[in-house]
């Protein structure tokens, strides 16, 4: 690192929520509205390998071997991502961190480039609900127009609105059973992580029940909180 080089005020942005609370809809606001950069973990390890960089070759080397990549390799590419110009606005992580020991390991390269996590935002939802909302979802089979058991029926029983089809499609994985074990996974795998910002002072619950504007106004006024 170079002393000379002024520090990294950069805003840190941390989103957590379980699959269908919106996090990618929340995300892509903030890239607009903010200038942020959404890093996944997987985009920017694919990203890595493909550049090529001293990374993204160890990250390489040991997909190849059939390992999982290590946290401090993961921490390098994030250094790495983190330091190109269009990252200066801000970033918006997501999928990583996964666990505390990895929190710890990102406040460590923070600490490195004299950043800080502005706010871990939770997107609480309401499970029964979430179950409701996701198991009752189903598509046109024949234009992909979508409908929902309890909130969007066709006007014709078993008519698609749109195009008079007949034939409609449910995704398998989203039967309530598939539903409710991936949020009861999502809930044992992020408590630790919950309980680490909340430590810090710098976790924010919002209610991702609302809708998506309220949610996206709630996450604006937080994020300009944060960043003053
Ligand atoms: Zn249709």
């Amino acid at each position: 690192m170079d002393g000379a080089q002024t520090p990294n005020t950069s805003p840190v942005l941390i989103l957590l929520g379980p699959p269908g609370a919106g996090k990618g809809t929340q995300a892509r606001m903030l890239e607009e509205q903010f200038g942020f950069v959404q890093l996944s973990t997987g985009d920017l390890l694919r990203a890595a390998v493909a550049a090529g960089t001293e990374a993204g070759q160890r990250a390489r080397s040991v997909m190849e071997a059939g390992e999982l990549v290590s946290d401090e390799i993961v921490i390098a590419i994030l250094r790495d991502r983190m330091a190109q110009p269009d990252c200066a606005k801000g970033v918006i992580l997501d999928g990583f961190p996964r666990t505390a020991v990895q929190a710890e390991a990102l406040d460590r390269l923070l600490e490195e480039t004299g950043q800080k996590i502005d706010a871990a935002v939770s997107l609480e939802v309401d499970d029964a609900a979430m179950v409701t909302r996701i198991s009752g979802r189903y598509t046109c089979g024949t234009c992909g127009e979508g409908y929902h058991d309890s909130f969007k029926q066709p006007k014709a029983k078993g008519t698609c609105d749109k195009c008079g089809g007949t034939e409609f499609k449910r995704r398998a994985d989203d039967n309530a059973e598939t539903v409710a074990s991936r949020l009861d996974a999502y809930h044992a795998q992020t408590a630790p992580l919950i309980a680490y910002y909340k430590a810090q002072g710098a976790l924010i619950g919002i209610d991702a029940m609302g809708e998506i504007d309220d949610i996206a106004r709630k996450m604006t006024a937080i994020v300009k909180t944060a960043t003053a």
